[in-house]
């Protein structure tokens, strides 16, 4: 008879990198068979406890990167050796997700803490001495100065995200933090200790985009030699190559309705909406609801335990779209993402980046569209010249474009959502294209609109809206 408790193989690639065995398993376990570019090349050097700051595309695999090392170099029962920072609380409960995974089959524990729950809770993990502590740098900053953990075992100190922590509104905390970890010194005192005093924290700091500034400010806390290992392809300018990217033409008034229309005519497997702000994706949620579409919300109003549960129940798949403001592009891992719409097109042309790299993660198929007013021809060109592509505009087949409605005014904040019903008007807009605008590509061909027009089909509804339990404890 053969044996039924079927293991998957162990992964050879991962073990010619010099992991090791138990962590192995996990990565079997996880389904891992080949490392990424990344994981290749960062995990040897910083299995032999090298300074590394790596840069590649999102979506590649560096939570496993920095994660792999950590496990197998972690001492059992030694509280907090390693303190991986990141920006946000989404960020914490995944990337501990990811090392808790991998390191199933090792004695090593990862909790994560964040601000917003309740530090009480936190301090019951905490009491145990975990190894791992991944966290925002806030809520570190306070389990610090409360005296719940101290940095007296650190060795090992992760900036994921390391361009938006060492942005200027994480600095501050990021300096408090490093300063207090042994053989690093604050950046006012300049270079770091490397005095013989015993034992010094290894830093890995990894992004998908790392900037000069960034990187001369990162080593500032970093030993030298730091090796500085780019994954092909992540280069200077970020790439969202795979991904098929449209722009739709719509003024703030229709934009709800051509989102309807866009979802109707797409019928997504897991789509993100992204507004500018709160309010917005609110709306818009809210009369998705009533709309009839299975859809939940998440932005920073929602209290911490409402967003997990969110985020949670968007991971497998419980509903269909999520309407997110900026705080859940960062790094969010959610498989199987197939679209990504921009409500709102993002000022920042690097945020565009973020939010359409949710989608077509690890090889996957991924669509994002666009939404372009008639006066954010700007903000579409710069995000062309940032990933170097002409976006294509598109239209929603049987989508006509309506005058404002009678209660519009230009004063309207972004992401309006009508209340009232307008009618009908042929009116067609386009974005003024011109050609020398930077971007490369055959301009005429942008200027045919590719015109979306799947077979409609109801979508959403996976789960009754009214269906929603309220756990107490
Ligand atoms: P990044 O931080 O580079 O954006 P993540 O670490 O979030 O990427 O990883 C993206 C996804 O790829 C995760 O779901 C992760 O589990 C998966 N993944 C990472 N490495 C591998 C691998 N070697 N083989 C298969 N899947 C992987
Ligand atoms: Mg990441």
């Amino acid at each position: 008879m053969s044996d039924k408790t079927e293991h998957p193989p162990v992964p050879a690639a991962f073990a010619a990198l010099g992991v090791r065995n138990s962590i192995l398993r996990g990565l079997a376990e996880a389904k891992f068979e080949t490392p990424s570019e990344i994981q290749s090349l960062l995990i040897p050097p910083a299995l032999q406890g090298v300074d590394l700051l790596g840069q590649a595309r999102t979506g590649t695999g560096k939570t496993a990167a920095f994660g792999i090392p950590i496990l197998q170099r972690a001492e059992k029962g030694l509280a907090t050796q390693a303190i991986i920072l990141v920006p946000t609380r989404e960020l914490a409960v995944q990337v501990d997700a990811e090392i808790k995974r991998i390191g199933q089959f090792t004695p090593i524990r990862s909790v994560p803490v964040y601000g917003g729950q309740k530090i009480m809770a936190q301090m019951k993990f905490l009491k145990h001495g975990p190894e791992i502590l991944v966290g925002t740098p806030g809520r570190v900053i306070d389990l610090l100065d409360r005296r719940i953990i101290n940095f007296n075992n650190v060795r090992f100190v992760v900036l994921d995200e390391v361009d938006r922590m060492l942005d200027i509104g994480f600095r501050d905390d990021i300096r408090n933090i490093l300063s207090r970890v042994k053989g690093i010194r604050s950046q006012e005192e300049g270079a770091r200790d490397e005095g013989g005093g015993g034992a010094r924290a290894q830093t890995m700091f990894v992004s998908a985009t790392i900037s000069e500034e960034i990187e001369r400010l990162a080593r500032k806390y970093m030993r030298e030699p730091v090796e500085k290992l780019i994954a092909p392809g992540a280069d200077e300018k970020p790439t969202v190559e795979e991904v098929a990217q449209y722009y739709l033409s719509a003024e703030p008034w229709d934009k709800y309705r051509m989102l309807r229309a866009l979802l109707e005519k797409e019928n997504p497997d897991l789509a993100i909406v992204f507004t500018r702000t709160k309010r917005g994706a609110e709306k818009i949620a809210k009369r998705l609801h009533a709309d009839g579409i299975e859809c939940r919300e998440i932005h920073g109003n929602l209290a911490q335990n409402k967003r997990d549960h969110v985020m949670k129940g968007f991971r497998h798949g419980k509903f269909d779209v999520l309407i997110a403001t900026d705080l859940a592009s960062r790094g969010i891992d959610v498989a199987d993402i197939s679209h990504i719409i921009n409500y709102d097109i993002p000022e920042d042309p690097e945020v565009y980046v973020h939010r359409v790299g949710r989608t077509a993660r690890m090889g996957a198929q991924g669509k994002a569209f666009t939404f372009v007013q008639k006066d954010q021809g700007d903000e579409l060109t710069k995000i062309e010249n940032l990933i170097n592509m002409v976006i294509p505009v598109a239209k929603v087949e049987g989508f006509e474009p309506r005058p404002p409605p009678a209660d519009w005014t230009d004063a309207k904040p972004g992401s309006y959502v009508p209340t009232g019903e307008a009618k009908p008007v042929v009116n067609r807009f386009e974005r003024a294209y011109s050609p020398s605008a930077g971007a490369s590509g055959s301009s005429s061909a942008a200027q045919q609109p590719v015109v979306i027009q799947a077979p409609p089909r109801t979508i959403g509804s996976k789960i009754p809206i009214n269906r929603r339990h309220k756990r107490r404890r």
